[in-house]
């Protein structure tokens, strides 16, 4: 079942939101302890950060996903992806999100192309659910 964009209770203009929600849905890692000094973390914007004092360690929360090869922002990268499989052709999403063709046929060339097609799907099937 395709769900219309109002139904999905999806804010594809927020970037924060989308980022709570790959999180909370296990698209994007939760880094709960440093993997330097193992006290707890904590996320600032797009950041994990480790709250020992002496501790710098960080990491993106787009690490290893399907999101750090692109500079476009996950809500970006996931609202082409709805769109993409919304059967619109590239020309269209060009129309509707204003990204160039390149861009576009970039991001959907990763979520169709090698290990990453799976972690994009489970992004956007949670959305279908
Ligand atoms: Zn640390």
């Amino acid at each position: 079942m395709f769900l219309t964009s109002d139904s999905l209770n999806f804010n594809f203009i927020d970037e924060e939101s989308c980022i709570e929600d790959l999180i909370n849905n296990e698209v994007l890692y939760k880094h709960p302890k440093c993997v330097k000094c193992r006290k707890a973390t904590y996320r600032y914007k797009k950041i994990w950060k480790c709250k020992g004092k002496n501790c710098n360690w960080s990491i993106s929360v787009y690490n290893e996903s399907i999101f750090t090869s692109s500079k476009l922002t996950a809500n970006r990268i996931v609202y082409i992806g709805y769109l993409w499989l919304a059967k619109c052709p590239n020309n269209s999403i060009q129309l509707i999100t204003g990204h160039s063709l390149a861009t576009i046929s970039s991001i959907i060339g990763n979520i169709t192309v090698g290990a990453k097609t799976v972690q994009m799907f489970c992004a956007l099937i949670y959305l279908c659910l």
